[in-house]
C-alpha cells in the first residue's frame, strides 16, 4: 500500500479521533511567545558506559562540562520498545512507541511534535525541521493521523502529514561508487605506506562528493528545497570531512541563521559505525558527536532568537549490548528482529535539559521512558501531546532540584 492509500485508509476507517490531534495548551504552562525547542538525538547507539557512566567522561568532554552542569540530568532514562533506531527516533517524536511491527516505511501512528505544533500555530514548514542521519528515521516526523474537521487552520487539508516538518536527509553515495572507494582504500592498505592511506582517503571524499546525490522529497516548499540544495551545493564544494553528522550539523545551524524554526531536531547517527567492531572509531564517533552536539548548542546561544529562551533536550536514542552479556558487546544492540538480547546495556540511556525553568546542576535517577520527550517539548511551547502519550518530566523538576549532579 503506498503513502496516500494507507492515510486515505486510516481516515476511512475512523481509526483516529479528534482528541488524538487537540494540541491544546497545557495547563500552568501558558508558554511565552518567542520560545525554541532544539532536541539533539545523541545517536546512533551509545552505552550508559562510554558516556555518563564513564567516571572520566573521556570521550564526552563538552557534554560534560559545559552542558550538563547547565541543567537536569536524567540518569535513567528507559527504551522501553525493541532497540533500533527508527524505533526510538519516531516514538520521541510522537510520546508513544512507534513501529512495533518494525515497519518505519509508514508514517508513525500519532502526532509527532512538529505537527502538533504547526496546527496548533498556523505555522509554516519552515518553523520545523528534522535534520536526520540517514532516510530509515526520515518518516519519524509525520504522522498519518487524519485532522478533526473542527479544527481547522486556513488553506489546511486533511492529514496529519500537511503540518509535517521539512526533513533533510545526508547526500548519498551509490554502490559502485562505493565498491571503487572500498578497492582504493585496500589498495592502499596494502602499499602499505602512511602516504598511500592519506591519498586514498582524500580520493574517496573526491569520489563521494562527486558521485553524490540529495533527496528532496522531505522538503515541504520551494523555499525549503532551495535551502536543501543550497546546503548540499556547499557541501559538494567542500573539501572538509565527508561525515554525515557534520553536513548535519552545519546544514542545522544554516537553518537556525536562515529560518529561525522553532522546533529543530537533529538526529545524529555515526556512532553506528560500532556495528563494524572497530573500538576506536566507536569511541572517536562519540567524540565528534560531543563536539557537534556543543557547536550546535553554543551557536544557538549566539543568536537572539533563541539565546535565553531555548529548550536543549540531549539523548542518545538506546544504547549497545553489555560486555558481560556474552555477545559482541558495543558491537550490535540486540536482535531487534526477534526482540531478543535487548540488556541494560541497550535498554539504559541519559538525558540532559537545560533552559528556561530548567535547575541547573541537578540530577534524576527515576526510571523515565525516552518517548517523555514529546511532552516535555510541547509543554515548554505550551502545548500538549496526544492522548495516551508519555507524561512529560516537568513535574520531576522540582526534585530534580533536590538532588545536586
Ligand atoms: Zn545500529
Amino acid at each position: 500500500m503506498n503513502r496516500r492509500a494507507f492515510l486515505r485508509c486510516l481516515a476511512a476507517a475512523g481509526a483516529v479521533g479528534p482528541a488524538v490531534f487537540a494540541g491544546v495548551a497545557s495547563p500552568g504552562h501558558a508558554a511565552p511567545r518567542g520560545r525554541k525547542l532544539l532536541i539533539v538525538q545523541f545517536g546512533g547507539g551509545v552505552r550508559y558506559s562510554e558516556s555518563i557512566g564513564d567516571p572520566q567522561r573521556r570521550f564526552i568532554p563538552r557534554l560534560w562540562n559545559d552542558v550538563v552542569p547547565q541543567g537536569a540530568l536524567f540518569t535513567d532514562m528507559r527504551v522501553e520498545g525493541p532497540v533500533v533506531h527508527p524505533l526510538s527516533t519516531g516514538s520521541m517524536m510522537t510520546g508513544h512507541w512507534e513501529w512495533r511491527d518494525l515497519d518505519w516505511t509508514r508514517p508513525v501512528a500519532h502526532p509527532t511534535l512538529f505537527e502538533i505544533y504547526r496546527r496548533a500555530n498556523g505555522a509554516t514548514d519552515l518553523k520545523t525541521w528534522l535534520f536526520a542521519y540517514a532516510s530509515i528515521l526520515a518518516r519519524a516526523g509525520a504522522s498519518g493521523v487524519a485532522r478533526p474537521a473542527s479544527a481547522g487552520i486556513e488553506g489546511a487539508s486533511a492529514t496529519g502529514s500537511d503540518c509535517a516538518p521539512n526533513v533533510l536527509v545526508p547526500p548519498t553515495i551509490p554502490r559502485s561508487a562505493q565498491e571503487e572507494m572500498d578497492f582504493l582504500m585496500q589498495a592502499a592498505a596494502a602499499a602499505g605506506s602512511p602516504e598511500a592511506r592519506i591519498t586514498a582517503a582524500r580520493e574517496c571524499a573526491r569520489l563521494a562528493r562527486q558521485t553524490s546525490r540529495i533527496d528532496l522529497e522531505g522538503l515541504r516548499s520551494a523555499r525549503a528545497r532551495q535551502f536543501a540544495w543550497e546546503q548540499y551545493e556547499r557541501w559538494k564544494a567542500s573539501d572538509a570531512s565527508s561525515s554525515h553528522d557534520l553536513f548535519l550539523t552545519e546544514a542545522a545551524i544554516a537553518c537556525l541563521r536562515a529560518h529561525a524554526p522553532d522546533i529543530l531536531t537533529v538526529c545524529y547517527g555515526e556512532i553506528d559505525c560500532a556495528h563494524y567492531g572497530n573500538w576506536s572509531r566507536y569511541v572517536e564517533a562519540i567524540r565528534r558527536t560531543d563536539a557537534l552536539t556543543w557547536r550546535l548548542w553554543r551557536t544557538a546561544q549566539s543568536l537572539p532568537e533563541y539565546g535565553g529562551r531555548t529548550l536543549l533536550l540531549v539523548l542518545p536514542d538506546h544504547g549497545r549490548e553489555l560486555d558481560e552479556s556474552g555477545g559482541l558487546g558495543y558491537v550490535h544492540h540486540s536482535d531487534f528482529y526477534k526482540d531478543s538480547g535487548a540488556d541494560e546495556g541497550c535498554r539504559r540511556v541519559w538525558m540532559t535539559v537545560l533552559g528556561p525553568g530548567t535547575p541547573a546542576g541537578t540530577r534524576c535517577a527515576a526510571a523515565i521512558p525516552i518517548t517523555t520527550v514529546a511532552a516535555t517539548g510541547l509543554e515548554f511551547l505550551g502545548l500538549q501531546a496526544s492522548a495516551g502519550a508519555a507524561p512529560s518530566i516537568w513535574p520531576r523538576l522540582d526534585r530534580a532540584a533536590s538532588a545536586p549532579l
